[in-house]
């Protein structure tokens, strides 16, 4: 048996009454009392042929979101006894996702290369994915640690801030993936994931770089898993609406990164068009369609309190109160930050306190996490 000091506040927060309420169903899950919403997918038949035209395997996902959804509502002791289903609801968002790396379009750059044919988007990830590491992440929010984080290599952004160039950014054009992290199949992944819930993990976190461009790999890796284990996405959150149609049911947990509060300041630091309409209009879907489960994680940046901070505050208040904010004060300057000096330099303690204000005027639950 492996012992581990946990973060005392990994245990205490469970404390509060106002996370246990949010986060139920993930706590659910920890205890053994609920199951994760990829097992349940899994039990959901779905009668199609990979041959079916993309249309058809379109509708079909609807329909069969549609069952799921019902289905999760049932009671948990009746979903037990339902068996795994094959070709599943997996399956079939499986094969949608191969059929969209044919021209991809998994984030809102919609590069529509085919990267099955080895062609490079923005992010340049071909079909295959890779994983620069693995490990139980202990500095994550109090509710998820020990968490079983996977780093995947590449990314779809391009901030010239990223706290995480070395394995988002800085490889680009200079470095051979394979000499730098590990190529992963969906068996792999498996077994990757597996290995980090027999060390302890609570959750699975998916997260680099981007998930993103690895939709396709996670989904199959989904059908060779088998522990009752959250499924945890990490991402920038640029997905396309069509990619977030494909992981909605089958994540259990959201933990999206949500920097700026406008377009233009997304264009200027990470070459992001549309960012704000896109991150929100994602935002509102898991909450509303999705298991609602959700830490958003702002960076907050200097001197941008005004523009970015305190508008997606606004949003959370208004048009998703179930999620839970952490406020992060970490940013620092990194990587090409020093060509910009409005950002050259950590925010103030002043600034930091001044969006925590904020928050609390607002009624957003923020302080447990944060
Ligand atoms: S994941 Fe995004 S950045 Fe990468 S190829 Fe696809 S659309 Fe382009």
């Amino acid at each position: 048996m492996v012992f581990r000091v946990l973060r005392p506040d990994s245990m205490s927060v469970w404390q509060n009454k106002e996370i246990l309420r949010r986060f139920s169903r993930y706590r659910g899950i920890i205890d053994g009392d609920e199951i994760a919403r990829y097992l349940i997918a899994k039990t959901i038949e779905c009668d199609f042929s990979p041959n079916d035209s993309l249309e058809h395997l379109e509708i079909l996902l609807h329909e069969k979101s549609l069952e799921f959804n019902e289905l999760i509502e049932e009671d948990t002791e009746r979903i037990k006894y339902r068996k795994t289903s094959s070709p599943s609801y997996i399956h079939l968002a499986e094969t949608i996702a191969n059929k969209y790396l044919e021209s991809c379009i998994f984030c809102e750059r919609k590069c529509e290369v085919n990267r099955i044919d080895g062609q490079k988007g923005y992010c340049l990830i071909t079909k295959d994915s890779y994983v620069s590491s693995a490990f139980l992440h202990m500095g994550e929010e109090a509710p998820l640690i020990p968490s079983g984080t996977i780093f995947f290599q590449g990314c779809n952004f391009g901030c010239v801030f990223c706290q995480n160039y070395d394995i988002s950014q800085s490889w680009k054009g200079k470095r051979n993936l394979d000499d730098i992290a590990q190529k992963v199949d969906v068996k792999k992944l498996a077994t990757i994931a597996d290995k980090l819930v027999d060390k302890g993990a609570i959750n699975i976190n998916y997260v680099g770089g981007d998930p993103i461009p690895n939709i396709h790999t996670i989904i199959g890796s989904l059908n060779h898993q088998t522990c009752n284990i959250t499924q945890l996405w990490n991402s920038n959150f640029f997905l396309s609406n069509k990619a977030l149609s494909l992981i909605i049911d089958l994540m259990d947990f959201w933990l999206p990164d949500w920097k700026y509060g406008n377009n233009k300041c997304a264009k200027k630091y990470s070459g992001i068009d549309n960012y704000f309409d896109i991150i929100s209009r994602n935002h509102k879907r898991i909450h509303d369609d999705g298991s609602g489960e959700i830490i958003i994680r702002h960076l907050v940046m200097p001197e941008h309190i005004e523009c970015c901070s305190k508008p997606i505050l606004d949003f959370v208040a208004k048009e998703i109160p179930k999620a839970v904010v952490n406020i992060m004060g970490q940013y620092h300057p990194q990587y090409k930050a020093y060509q910009f000096s409005e950002i050259n330099r950590r925010p103030t303690s002043q600034e930091i306190l001044e969006v925590k204000r904020y928050a609390k005027s607002l009624g957003i639950l923020y302080e447990p996490v944060s």
